[in-house]
């Protein structure tokens, strides 16, 4: 049982990988950088699906905030066509496959539903935004078009709370040291899903044949900013007092790019709720107590 993950080198891709394994699968990536489980992209569109492949997953994305890059216009076409472009390869190479995997999931984000105070999004609410995250996330997702019998199933996730990457790792050392706080006024909405949950819910639309089309890969409490910053902070034992003014992330990082940060969007799993699917963590206390240790832990 071959499963074939595009950027499964990365943050969430590795964990998912350590878990298909575990579950008897034999997980190759797709990546940029050769090494004994990998295959490159160009090989994929040449050679196209592996023999064997039963799924196949894409969490490949070039960081937003990777703080050492500017918002350039370069920089903004990396993060489209790094998500876009292997989309559209993986779509293609599984259209012109003989035996076609049973099932694609694709890893977008909830930046697909224009942030807001007071609307409230499930899997059904429309993409609607002008912003450059909700442009971005319609493309990466039409990238995604297979045919039956592969089933496609679209996981918009929320910001993943895991101690190697993403969120936590770039907060980690500011509320360490005792200077980390809420994001402004701290009253954005924060979709958030704990890292084993994404994956879990990953192998999840894998193994189920009846799980198809959008889910929300978030947890079902819906918390703001100020709710992360304060449980963050008591997960360390430390004060988390001092705010971020936005004016200052607009400044550093471009409001384009800050508003991942700055705003936030009401959204719920309404679908995978209705699949059955269980959340080990269902609270935003546990999520960070499980990611509130300095050194990685086996
Ligand atoms: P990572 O930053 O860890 O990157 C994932 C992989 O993407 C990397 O290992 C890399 O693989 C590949 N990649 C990076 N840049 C490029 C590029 N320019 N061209 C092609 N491939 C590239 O991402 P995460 O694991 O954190 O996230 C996975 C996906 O989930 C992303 O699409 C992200 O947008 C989405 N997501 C993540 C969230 C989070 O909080 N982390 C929240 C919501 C959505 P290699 O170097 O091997 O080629």
């Amino acid at each position: 049982k071959g499963i074939l993950v595009g950027g499964g080198t990365g943050f969430v891709g590795k964990r998912l990988g350590e878990l298909l394994v575990s579950k008897g699968f034999n997980v190759t990536n797709i990546s940029r950088m050769p090494a004994a489980k990998n295959i490159s992209w160009t090989h994929l569109d040449e050679h196209g699906i592996p023999a064997g492949t039963v799924g196949v997953v894409n969490c490949a994305g070039q960081q937003f905030m990777d703080f050492t890059k500017a918002w350039t216009p370069g920089f903004k076409q990396n993060i489209l066509n790094s998500r876009v472009r292997t989309t559209q390869t993986l779509s293609n190479a599984i259209n012109k496959s003989v035996n076609k995997p049973q099932v694609f999931v694709l890893i977008t984000g909830v930046g697909a539903y224009e942030p807001s105070d007071h609307k409230k999004y499930d899997e059904s609410s429309p993409t609607t935004g002008n912003d450059f995250f909700s442009k971005l996330l319609v493309e990466w997702e039409k990238a995604a078009q297979v045919s039956p019998p592969t089933r496609l199933v679209i996981i918009r996730s929320g910001a993943v709370l895991g101690r190697d990457g993403g969120m936590i790792k770039n907060m980690f050392l500011p509320f360490f040291f005792g200077v980390g706080g809420p994001i402004g006024n701290g009253q954005q909405y924060l979709p958030w899903i704990h890292l084993d949950d994404l994956v879990r819910l990953i192998h999840f639309a894998i193994e189920n044949p009846d799980v198809k089309g959008i889910l929300n890969g978030v947890a079902p409490q819906v918390i703001r900013n100020i709710d992360f910053t304060k449980a963050f902070a008591r997960a360390l034992s430390r004060p988390a007092i001092i705010p971020v003014p936005e004016t200052i992330l607009n400044i550093a990082l471009n409001p384009e790019r800050a508003m991942i940060m700055t705003k936030g969007q009401h959204v719920t799993p309404k679908r995978v709720l209705d699949y059955g699917f269980k959340y080990k963590y269902d609270n935003i206390d546990a999520a960070c107590k499980s990611v509130a240790h300095l050194f990685p832990q086996k």
